[in-house]
């Protein structure tokens, strides 16, 4: 993994709100709040909780497990001393295991990824603004100025509980990754970030040209900046064994039951299932036709099916039908979601 990061005070705060991490394997930016004495403690104690997340058998859980950690701790420290109330911080966090990123996320800090050209941001911002917009009382132009873009709605240290994001994305090679507090986005477009990410240079650079941008457009904020990209990523595990198996499976299938099923399979969508105890993403038909298996699993998730209420695990147990790939995903993140509500 390369990586690069840069943090600066831009041109009208006093003091540096915002902290990172980045050792390689985990990623780290949180953006303080509460003032001096309080938002760089905040932000602080909020990646020094993700120090040394070991190899776990749930990455997901761990971080969750970590996050909650870090809000206790900071709530405790506002509740404890006046000057101190109004302390939080955002927290938006990556660690890379194998071809997987696990990510968790709270606040408006955000987590993009570069890929093919194009740049997408892989978090959801917990402020008023992207709300408004979601409910569709904003449009996503006239947010851009809006006088309550930097009130989020969820922190790190603002109540006894803590509501975090989290999702896991494969990484493919020649990806790159961009973590950021606010203070790039209320200086720079997405248009203008991508380009800079773009470009052939090294990360350092790339990391550098962020924070210039931001501060040649007034500096109005703190601003810090994560870059990394995988370097060789581990072949992709035994779906490839079994995606080469059913396609043998597939050549016989077409000789035994004729050319017309064999369209059905081919010409069929993708549907969620079930495999190992977990929700995966298979393209086919579900069942079976004389014997012969209609489906090729594509995707394994971590969404346990025992965690799931009852209508959903129905609809898993007979295939559940997505429009595409990308709907899959969705519907896998809906999922994983319905798991942790009902923890
Ligand atoms: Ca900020």
């Amino acid at each position: 993994m390369r990586y690069s990061a840069a943090t600066d005070i831009g041109g009208r705060r006093s003091v540096n709100e915002d902290s990172f991490l980045a050792d390689g394997r985990i990623f780290a930016v949180a953006d303080g709040m509460g003032g001096h004495l309080a938002g760089e403690v905040a932000s602080n104690i909020a990646v020094d909780c993700l120090r040394d997340i070991g190899a776990s058998r749930s990455l997901e859980r761990a971080l969750i497990d970590r996050f909650g950690r870090a809000n206790e701790i900071i709530f405790d420290r506002a509740r404890s001393n006046k000057e101190r109330q109004g302390m939080g911080t955002t927290l938006t966090a990556c660690v890379a295991e194998g071809r997987r990123l696990y990510i968790a996320h709270v606040g408006d800090s955000r987590l993009y990824r570069l890929r093919a050209g194009r740049l997408r941001q892989l978090t959801k911002d917990h402020s008023l603004v992207a709300q408004m917009i979601e409910r569709g009382h904003l449009k996503p132009e006239e947010a851009a100025d809006h006088p309550q873009r930097s009130v989020i709605t969820r922190a790190l240290g603002a109540s006894a509980e803590i509501r975090v994001d989290v999702k896991v994305k494969e990484m493919l090679r020649g990806d790159r990754y961009l973590l950021a507090t606010d203070g790039l986005a209320i200086a720079a477009t997405d248009e203008e970030v991508a380009s800079i990410i773009a470009s052939e240079e090294e990360l350092d650079s790339i990391a550098a040209k962020l924070i210039a941008l931001a501060n040649s457009r007034g500096g109005a904020d703190n601003v810090t900046v994560v870059v990394f990209e995988p370097g060789s990523l581990p072949a992709a595990p035994r779906v490839g064994r079994i995606t080469k198996a059913i396609g043998a499976f597939l050549a016989v299938a077409i000789l035994a039951i004729g050319s017309s099923m064999a369209w059905r399979y081919l010409s069929s969508g993708f549907y969620l299932g079930e495999y190992g105890g977990r929700v995966a993403v298979y393209r086919g038909v579900p069942g079976s036709f004389a014997g012969f298996s209609l489906r090729t699993l594509i995707k394994e998730t971590d969404v346990k099916i025992d965690g799931l209420p009852a209508p959903n695990r129905e609809r898993l147990s007979r295939g559940m039908p997505v429009k595409s790939l990308k709907d899959a995903e969705r519907a896998v993140e809906d999922l994983a979601t319905l798991t942790r509500e009902k923890r």
